[in-house]
């Protein structure tokens, strides 16, 4: 069946100012894929450095007396969500937030370990906001916006103020200053924690910003409630479709502006590093109802993860990048070496990043990192029972700071990891292989990080922006941080200043009840399949297709191979689910098996967007695309351009089709070159 609601088309943004001058994007050659539009992210022109600035003084401004006309829905109560909501309920505008956890300190941002970054440039080490944008965008293999990466540097100086001023306990020296250190990527120590629990640490003090304003009544908040769809008419986003997960109950929440902040959708590759329920429905239901999908094959995997070491794993496990300070990772020099790491000399052990990549080691950027073990695995020297993994090992700085201050900096891992392997990583090394851990691609937005759609604007991760190709270790945080307190609150109301006076759709409008129904509709498909297998067996078989397909390297072979096997699956789904259980109720199956319908269509999007870029930049690496010396090898005359893709066609395990329009991007501030991290 295909989708019948309205969809508004993505029209570049009114305020646009800067496209590259005769930019032309490459021809689509992947089938039932067709080439669209130029795309115009409406970053105001002129320095980048200064872009946000301007910005901000331009945005129209919604009176005190008049907010409280307006209502904004939060989806999401991540560290963007919660942000989003405490900060627009603060300046007096209507909101009501939707988490499907039972309280918002339970997303994902709560498990985030090592830290989030600051150009406070506080140490003497050359630090600075130009430094912090250069890292940024060559960390990003040039592949995201140059003046994007400016406002998250300089919005950084008051996230960390910001956030511990509501009460985040960021460790401090003994003097009383705050702490830094090192993540990959970068040469300067930038990174503030708070031991290795940052994310709890900041997603407890935003969830209680956003508890006191349900107390004073800013916000309403609804747990346990998950977005299936959205109310679109011909001038854009309306509002939420929802469903209460403990009655069942499907029903409409109308609001002026509608912010997504519902995290990234790693769990496409079920095991990753994510919470295990994390998921893509929200954005891909966005993306259907006309909302363009960037880099969705842009997806980066993390080189210090758990290996998995038994096929029934929920899930994988991250070790910190905060590691990386202090481990050192190798593997034996002889393939097959069957001997205890400790029997193993000096002389026998190849560390391989540090031989490779003199000039920044252990801290090389994760798709570096991460590419560099899978090589080192493929080529069998792999350590533990299944040989999958490589040592990440403490012995040196043990020997050099003790035990004490190893405990300190990061004992809650070692803690951690010794609870999961059994093993004692202060005595051996710890072992560790890459794993899906976020998405740099998400739902397209302009430089107001409002979508194609108009109305409907994105936060945190479930967005594309900032991180190009590939994340920097610690920045993740912080543009969750960002987008939630510093950038929406200001562009939202940019955006509702000019609907003053709008009324809503009223309950019965047909544009609310239509979208109701297709929710309610969509419930009873998936409960009438009626056939033989769950929906974590298809999770399963569609992760394995895609880390051999989509994953740490991709070639053209390997991607054609994977879109065939999706498409397969996905006719398999809608044929022979079984769903136990009934929808007027918990029900956790049911709850599965809508989000793995939605994976099973990203899936195809993320090979054919992987297919379609022709080349390697950051951890979207092509084998034909590389330098002798197996680095990522940029085809900048062709795909300097963002690919913003929309899809249509059949969401009931039928054919699809993708149209990829194209973003240019233009680089003032930081010269477009190679990495190079030796
Ligand atoms: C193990 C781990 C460690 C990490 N460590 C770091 C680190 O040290 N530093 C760093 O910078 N980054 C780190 N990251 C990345 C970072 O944690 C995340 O990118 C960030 O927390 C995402 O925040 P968010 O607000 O976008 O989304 P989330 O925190 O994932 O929140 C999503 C919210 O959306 C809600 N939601 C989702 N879908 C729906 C729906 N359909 N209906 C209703 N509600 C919905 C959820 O209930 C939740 O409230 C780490 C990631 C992992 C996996």
């Amino acid at each position: 069946m295909t989708s019948t609601a309205p969809r508004p088309s993505a029209s570049p943004p009114a305020s646009s100012t800067s496209t590259a001058p005769g930019f032309t994007a490459p021809p689509v050659t992947v089938p039932g894929a067709t080439a669209g539009h130029t795309l115009d992210g409406g970053i105001p022109g002129g320095d980048p450095a200064t872009a946000w600035a301007r910005r901000r003084d331009a945005y129209p401004l919604v009176s005190p007396g008049n907010r409280r006309t307006f209502h904004v829905v939060v989806v999401g109560t991540g560290l963007a969500g919660a942000g989003a909501a405490a900060a627009l309920a603060e300046l007096g505008y209507q909101v009501t937030a939707f988490t499907y956890h039972d309280a918002p300190r339970r997303a994902h941002s709560v498990a985030a370990q090592g830290g989030i970054n600051a150009a406070r440039a506080r140490r003497v080490d050359g630090d600075s906001v130009a430094r912090f944008v250069q890292d940024t965008v060559k960390g990003g293999d040039f592949r995201g916006r140059e003046a994007e990466a400016f406002r998250l540097g300089e919005e950084s100086v008051r996230v960390i103020d910001h956030f511990a001023a509501i009460a985040t306990p960021f460790a401090r020296e003994y003097g009383g200053v705050l702490s830094t250190r090192s993540f990959g990527g970068v040469q300067v120590s930038r990174t503030y924690y708070s031991r290795g629990q940052t994310g709890q640490q900041l997603q407890l003090a935003g969830s209680q910003a956003l508890l006191g304003q349900v107390r004073s009544g800013g916000v309403r908040l609804h747990t346990r409630h998950e977005m299936l769809d959205l109310v679109v008419d011909d001038s854009g986003c309306r509002g939420v479709v929802v469903r209460d997960l403990v009655t069942g109950e499907i029903w409409a929440q109308t609001a002026h502006a509608v912010v997504l902040a519902t995290g990234g959708y790693g769990t496409v590759f079920r095991d990753s590093t994510l919470a295990v329920h994390s998921n893509a429905s929200a954005v891909w239901r966005a993306h259907q109802r006309g909302a363009l999908f960037a880099s969705p094959s842009f997806v980066q995997f993390h080189p210090t993860a758990l290996p998995k070491d038994a096929d029934w794993q929920a899930k994988t496990i991250l070790m910190s990048e905060s590691l990386r300070n202090d481990g050192r990772i190798w593997v034996p020099l002889r393939d097959g070496d069957e001997r205890a790491p400790g029997d193993i000399p000096d002389s026998e052990r190849d560390f391989f990043l540090e031989r490779r990549y003199p000039a920044f080691g252990n801290l090389v950027p994760r798709d570096v990192a991460s590419r560099a073990i899978t090589a080192e695995i493929r080529a069998g020297r792999g350590v533990g029972p299944r040989r999958n993994s490589v040592y990440l090992d403490f012995r040196d700085a043990l020997d050099r700071v003790g035990r004490e201050t190893i405990a300190e900096r990061y004992g809650n891992l070692f803690e951690m990891y010794r609870h999961a392997t059994g093993e004692d990583p202060y005595a051996v090394p710890m072992r560790i292989a890459p794993t899906c851990h976020f998405t740099m691609g998400g739902l397209w937005s302009d430089y107001d990080l409002q979508t194609s759609l108009p109305g409907l604007f994105v936060g945190g991760e479930c967005g594309w922006n900032y991180h190009g190709a590939n994340r920097l270790g610690a920045n993740s945080l912080l543009s969750a941080s960002v987008d939630g307190w510093f950038t929406l609150p200001y562009s939202v109301p940019g955006f509702l200043a000019g609907r003053l006076g709008e009324e809503l759709p009223d309950d019965d409008d047909e544009v609310v009840t239509a979208a109701v129904e297709r929710a309610r509709d969509r419930v009873s498909a998936l409960l009438a399949v009626g056939g033989a297998t769950g929906p974590e067996h298809f999770h399963r078989e569609l992760g394995e297709i895609l880390y051999n397909g989509c994953g740490v390297t991709r070639t053209a072979e390997g991607l054609t191979e994977a879109i065939e096997k999706i498409r397969d699956l996905r006719a398999r789904f809608w044929s022979d689910l079984r769903v136990t259980g009934g929808d007027g109720h918990l029900n956790p199956v049911l709850e599965l098996a809508g989000r793995v319908a939605d994976f099973l269509e990203l899936a195809e999007l993320m090979c054919v967007d992987a297919l379609d870029r022709d080349e390697s930049c950051g951890a979207h690496f092509r084998d034909e695309h590389q330098t002798p010396d197996g680095e990522a090898l940029r085809r900048d005359d062709l795909w300097a351009f963002v690919s913003a893709w929309a899809s249509d066609g059949d969401d009931r395990g039928g054919p699809r089709s993708f149209t990829r329009h194209a973003e240019p991007l233009e680089f003032e501030a930081v010269t477009l070159t190679s990495r190079d991290y030796r």
